[in-house]
């Protein structure tokens, strides 16, 4: 087997591997690169490998560095099947139908022709096979895969990939085991090689119990001072998980009854899916759905779909919480709340989720006042909080603790991606200090043949 690292190489987003067998190609994940003009130019380079000479593409999970690519690989000419688990079909097609808009307008502002259009989103919707965890599948003749829950985002997962004798494990994005809904990470065993994310490959997590008190002080301080709670969220799981917390805090008396808009058509078609789709909840939320019947609604929570709707939220006086996309403030609806509300000092902006480079979520995150919104200058005078206990990503000793699954049949190599070059550097190091296995972080394009590898270099 040889593996080409085409995307999330010493950066976060991009995600994507080729994998060459001598049954045939498959890729794995076909992300969008984010951040900026660099992220647009990449996007819109030809991949690395023969999109018409793949055979099957294996979806890790939905989010949009991981598939935002997909329909422009059907456009360059792919035309086989898409595998992954059925929450992952389902999201990734709401997913790609919600970006083709977006997709359209920035290539309109920018003057550039789209990186993909709705012809090219349409014909993946029957392109899909979907499996379960746990079923060990022959997606192209001579080449299996095996996928566990990697506890990241409902239907995630990990993968195995066996062919030519060799076995090669895909973390996809680890989860901030334990989380609300979600099941734990699972282990898998035994592979050849072993490719991993380090999103916070050197930082530790606040605990998860700090998570609901964050929270819920973020609302008493807005219902104090009458202001705007603005969240930005990633409209799969992030939004999912923080209504049911919402939820918790709402039922047992913990917040007052104030409006809670959630703004985006997107994160609402999502949740749809969740509910649809219980059975990959874990027990507790099971149980916790038989006690409330509906995890996501409760009194005051309103779901706004149409942009009319949205403008009105403007209207209603606070307090009051905005929960919006895009989760790293770099478009979406969420770009006019924050015009409205940064330079309130009643306001609140909580993040939540891992911001990219370049990002204005990544400016206000790292305590910078001054910033433009369509070209508008905006004086921020508005609290910026940010908890990573919140994080969807696995932190350092949980990746460690995953990375242990492999301690008794240890891989002849590990691969340390999606990860900023310090983060990957560092756990790259630590695997190496703790397990004694070899360990590297590729660069973009960098291919590997895993039947060289020996298990002393
Ligand atoms: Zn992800």
């Amino acid at each position: 087997m040889k593996i080409t690292f085409c995307g999330a190489n010493r950066e976060v987003t991009g995600s994507c591997y080729h994998i060459e067998t001598s049954r045939g190609n498959i890729v794995l994940d076909c992300g969008m690169f984010q951040g900026g003009k660099y992220a647009e130019d990449k996007n819109a380079q030809n991949f690395p490998f023969d999109p018409t000479g793949v055979d099957a593409v294996v979806v890790t999970h939905a989010h949009f560095d991981h598939v935002g690519r997909l329909p422009k690989l059907y456009k360059d000419g792919f035309r086989g099947k898409l595998w992954g688990t059925a929450p992952t079909s389902e999201l990734t097609m709401i997913n790609l139908r919600d970006a083709v808009h977006l997709v359209e307008e920035e290539a309109e502002r920018h003057n550039h022709a789209p990186l993909f259009t709705p012809d090219d989103v349409t014909p993946l919707e029957d392109a899909w096979k979907v499996i379960p965890y746990h079923q060990e599948t022959e997606i192209i003749p001579g080449v299996r895969i095996f996928l566990t829950d990697a506890g990241h985002i409902l239907g995630s997962a990990s993968v195995k990939v066996v062919a030519d004798g060799e076995s090669v494990v895909f973390s996809g994005d680890l989860g901030n085991t334990p989380v609300p809904l979600l099941r734990n990470a699972e282990c898998l065993y035994g592979a050849d090689a072993v490719i991993i994310e380090s999103t916070y490959g050197n930082r530790v997590h606040e605990g998860g119990d700090q998570r609901t008190e964050f929270l819920r002080q973020a609302i008493l301080d807005t219902v104090k001072n009458k202001g705007v709670l603005i969240v930005p969220a990633f409209a799969l799981e992030r939004t999912q998980e923080l209504l049911y917390e919402l939820n918790f805090l709402h039922s047992t008396g913990k917040i007052p009854n104030l409006p809670i808009f959630l703004d985006s058509p997107l994160a609402i078609a999502a949740t749809e899916v969740f509910r649809q789709n219980v059975d990959f909840f874990n027990p507790e939320a099971k149980q916790d759905l038989l006690k409330y019947g509906d995890l996501f609604s409760f009194p005051g929570l309103r779901y706004t779909v149409s942009s009319d709707e949205s403008k009105h939220i403007l209207n209603v006086p606070g307090p009051k919480v905005v929960i919006a996309g895009s989760g790293m403030m770099n478009g979406g609806r969420i770009l006019h709340h924050l015009m409205n509300y940064l330079e309130q000092s009643n306001t609140t902006v909580l993040i939540i989720g891992y911001q990219v480079e370049c990002s204005l979520g990544r400016r206000l995150h790292d305590g910078e006042r001054e910033v433009h919104i369509y070209g508008h200058p905006i004086h921020t005078k508005a609290d910026i909080r940010s908890c990573g206990a919140f994080s969807g990503h696995a932190d350092y000793p949980r990746l460690m603790h995953w990375m242990h699954c492999f301690a008794e049949k240890p891989p002849k190599r590990v691969f340390v991606t999606h990860g900023e070059l310090n983060s990957a550097l560092s756990f790259s190091q630590s695997v190496e200090d703790e397990l004694s296995i070899s360990s590297g972080v590729p660069e973009y394009a960098e291919r590997v043949d895993i039947s060289t590898l020996n298990a002393a270099s």
